[in-house]
């Protein structure tokens, strides 16, 4: 491993304690199990959240680690690594808390903080069945009743959906309103109401648990709105553009480093005629491509991770991030398939796992073409022309 730039020690500290941790907690059979179970290993949750890895973000003063998005990019790298789906569940709760750190009171940041603080886990709940991209169609409503919120509808794709104990919760509030209709709440799993409809049997990251939650007259205080009213869809966008380098973009660095790793060692010990196909030009030049994408992505991620902690906040550039690593991270490992030839189309090697592990970057927090959509919106706006 190279020497890193511009990292502090704690920094440092963390990304190795990390990479050791999860290395020996969650080796390859392990993960072939759980792959093909879908099935969450919850007892290595439970030790990363006692090592504090799911609140990595959140402030010191509730116990939280008090550390930013730099940070949280190394250990979703590391953590995504060894396998994206158990990366996806605990970087699930810094998106399901980032509403709250932005927009919340004090007593909200400690309240639901405590949460995951305690080892628990979180969800961030927006999308519908029929409400994904277009984030606005959503249906979920919540209703002022007295001095509580009532909320019915069905969230759809929720990581951590089964597993969580607090969820944020966006739903309509001021029908009709456009992009101002929609608030944004916190809601504990133990409220009554609350169900978990199906349990998405995905292509990858199946060691991240998908699920529907499912709310029938869930009345919460008042108190449990995040940020003002109508406000949801855009506590929704300020929270993507903190959380897509991190959640997404670094991620995806993680599972390119594991490709090339995995081909450097797999190519030195194949023999092709007479010699390990290392040898051969045409396998050196994959690897460098390789290599070349990994530094490209990792460099533009975190130099958005960096501005975040700054507080220099760019939609267009966590956008950048987000699907420069995921398409990036997608043609590392086909070349990372094609290297291990056959065996890499087999589910005895860990190639397998991460190719079909490596498509999720392309689709969630924004697919793709919604980053272009913010991209160019944002180059529009500079030019004047919209
Ligand atoms: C494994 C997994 C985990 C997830 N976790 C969460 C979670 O924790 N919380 C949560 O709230 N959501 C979560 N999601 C949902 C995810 O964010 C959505 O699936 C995603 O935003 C896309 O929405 P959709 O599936 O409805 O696709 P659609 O919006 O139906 O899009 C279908 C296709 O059309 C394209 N498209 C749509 N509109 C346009 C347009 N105007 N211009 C060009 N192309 C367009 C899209 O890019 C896409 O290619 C998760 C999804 C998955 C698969």
């Amino acid at each position: 491993m190279k020497e890193e730039y511009g990292l502090t020690q704690d920094q440092i500290d963390i990304q190795m304690m990390t990479r050791d941790f999860i290395r020996k907690e969650l080796p390859w059979e392990r993960i072939k199990e759980c792959d093909e179970k879908s099935e969450t290993p919850m007892d290595v949750v439970k030790k990363a959240a006692e090592m504090g890895l799911t609140s990595i973000t959140l402030p010191e003063s509730i116990g939280g680690a008090g550390m930013g998005e730099v940070t949280n990019s190394l250990v979703l790298e590391e953590l995504a690594y060894q396998d994206v789906g158990f990366a996806t569940v605990i970087g699930a709760c810094g998106l399901a808390y980032m509403p709250i750190k932005i927009v919340g009171t004090e007593a909200q940041k400690e309240y639901y903080g405590k949460f995951i603080v305690d080892g628990s886990l979180a969800a961030f709940a927006l999308t519908e069945a029929d409400a994904g991209s277009d984030v606005s169609a959503g249906r979920t409503t919540a209703v002022l009743d007295g001095d509580e919120w009532v909320i019915n509808g069905t969230k759809a794709f929720i990581t951590n959906g089964g597993l969580a104990d607090i969820y944020t919760v966006f739903a309509v509030t001021d029908p009709g309103n456009g992009t101002h209709s929609m608030s944004c709440f916190y809601v504990e799993r133990s409220c009554p109401g609350i169900s978990i409809g199906s349990h998405e049997n995905k292509l990858g990251i199946r060691l991240s648990n998908t699920t529907e939650v499912i709310f029938e007259n869930v009345r919460v205080p008042k108190d449990h709105m995040v940020g003002k009213q109508g406000d949801g869809f855009k506590i929704a966008m300020m929270t993507f553009d903190r959380t897509r380098p991190a959640g997404v973009g670094a991620a995806c660095c993680g599972a390119m480093r594991s490709c090339i790793d995995k081909c450097i060692e797999y190519s030195s010990q194949r023999i092709t005629f007479g010699q390990p196909i290392l040898q051969n030009q045409a396998i050196q030049f994959k690897i460098a491509d390789m290599e070349i994408k990994y530094e490209a992505a990792r460099a533009l991620t975190y130099k958005v991770a960096g501005m975040i902690d700054d507080g220099v906040i760019d939609s267009a550039l966590a956008s950048a991030a987000k699907a420069f690593s995921s398409e990036a991270a997608l043609e590392v490992v086909n070349e990372a398939v094609q290297i291990h030839g056959g065996y890499g189309y087999s589910k005895e090697y860990p190639v397998e796992i991460i190719m079909r592990n490596t498509k999720i970057g392309t689709l969630f927090e924004g697919t793709n073409e919604v980053q272009r959509m913010v991209i160019t919106k944002n180059l529009l706006k500079a030019s004047g022309i919209i």
